[in-house]
């Protein structure tokens, strides 16, 4: 009945749901959720798009997957420059001129070279995150500014945590606050739920449809099947569950034009029991009379809640790679994106995989 039904309407399903529909295949995209998008998906709040599952800034070094992403809504000029707050103090990230002047008073690149150089702690095998961190940056930008930010993240003190969780902490010698060094930046003028909605016009979807509660059903009535759902949900985790590391929210209207004049700040101390607050109005340069504000919370994930961050760890990677093998042994589905590949994608990754997929798919 279709030659391709596509499990999941995140970002990767929407991709190929638009490559499939363009190239003349019959296609069904089905969504256990109620509304496409996937984690991307923004909701209108006071005239003001939401970023329901966190903050979302589109950032590519390559022009196709620019040019791809403003074929279907353009994209505004927004720069992620995030902040920090401790002890009653701002600075700016990530770490560069502004910060190291914030933290030490260093002028010059010289200057704060030097100082970096003096605050080095020397741990040539660091046992946990916190001797791996004072290696890298110091004392005084790890108790400032990741220390508390970290355990929040993670749960557990920083000298529980393997050294690996961190493997760089870039350093920019320059007066540059701009987060992300790709040369292609923006948020979707629309939205994220339009930019991807657009993609999915002329297809037929299915939402509300959980595609494992009748998988054998929908097996039968595809040529092929994309699976963006968990890899280990659809072999019934036969081998075991992999765990996730999941965060959640709390959103509020306030009466306010503008609350804290940046789109993001991350709370960097360990009292505070938010590890950011996010102004969505700020992304799209906004100004309607209130705002709308999200805390987020990092909580350890649970069966039921909402899987973010696959974890990182040896035996969940192992037991991922059991799953892997049994997927390349599958005639007739693939598995993508963030949950079917158990990896972090951000989204310019998420297009450059489906495009790459696509092509594969139809040879
Ligand atoms: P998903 O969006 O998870 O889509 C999978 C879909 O499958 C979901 O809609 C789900 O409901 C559906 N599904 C699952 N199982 C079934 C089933 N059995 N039946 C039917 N449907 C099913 N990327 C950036 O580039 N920039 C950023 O600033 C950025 N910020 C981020 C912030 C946070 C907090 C997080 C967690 C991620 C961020 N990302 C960012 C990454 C971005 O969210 C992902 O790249 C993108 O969401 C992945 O899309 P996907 O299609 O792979 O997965």
């Amino acid at each position: 009945e279709y030659d391709l039904i596509i499990v999941g309407s995140g970002l990767y399903g929407c991709v190929t749901a638009y490559l499939a529909h363009q190239a003349g295949w019959r296609c069904l995209v089905i969504e256990k959720r109620a509304f496409t998008g996937g984690n991307i998906r923004d909701e209108v709040r006071e005239g003001i798009n939401v970023h329901s599952y966190g903050p979302h800034v589109f950032h590519t070094r390559h022009q196709e997957v620019w040019d791809f992403a403003n074929r279907f809504t353009p994209f505004n000029h927004f720069r992620y420059c995030p902040l920090a707050r401790y002890g009653g103090n701002m600075y700016n990230l990530p770490f560069n001129m502004h910060t190291f002047y914030q933290l030490y008073g260093t002028q010059t690149p010289e200057e704060a070279a030097l100082r970096l150089r003096q605050e080095q702690g020397l741990y040539p095998h660091p046992r946990n995150l916190e001797e791996k961190a004072v290696s890298m940056v110091g004392r005084t930008m790890y108790e400032t500014l990741i220390k508390g930010y970290t355990e929040k993240q993670w749960g557990r003190k920083a000298t529980e945590l393997p050294p690996f969780i961190i493997e760089r902490l870039p350093l920019r010698f320059t007066f540059d606050n701009n987060y992300f060094n790709d040369p292609y930046q923006g948020v979707p003028m629309a939205g994220y739920s339009p930019w991807v909605d657009k993609m999915l016009e002329g297809t037929e979807v299915r939402l509300n449809t959980d595609f494992l509660a009748d998988k054998d059903y929908w097996m039968k009535k595809a040529g092929h099947v994309l699976y963006t759902g968990a890899i280990d949900a659809f072999y019934d985790y036969v081998l075991g569950k992999l765990e996730y590391r999941t965060v959640r929210f709390e959103t509020e209207v306030l009466d306010t034009d503008n609350y804290q004049g940046v789109a993001v700040v991350n709370y960097t101390d360990r009292e505070t029991p938010y590890t950011r607050v996010i102004e969505h109005k700020h992304f799209e340069f906004g100004t309607q009379k209130k705002t709308v504000i999200s805390r987020e919370y990092s909580t350890d994930w649970k069966e039921g809640m909402e899987p973010y961050y696959p974890v990182n760890d040896a035996r969940n990677q192992e037991l991922y790679q059991k799953y892997a093998a049994l997927a390349e042994k599958e005639e007739k589905v693939i598995f993508g994106g963030r949950l079917g590949e158990y990896k972090y994608y951000d989204m310019d990754k998420v297009i450059e995989a489906a495009l790459n997929q696509w092509e594969k798919m139809q040879r």
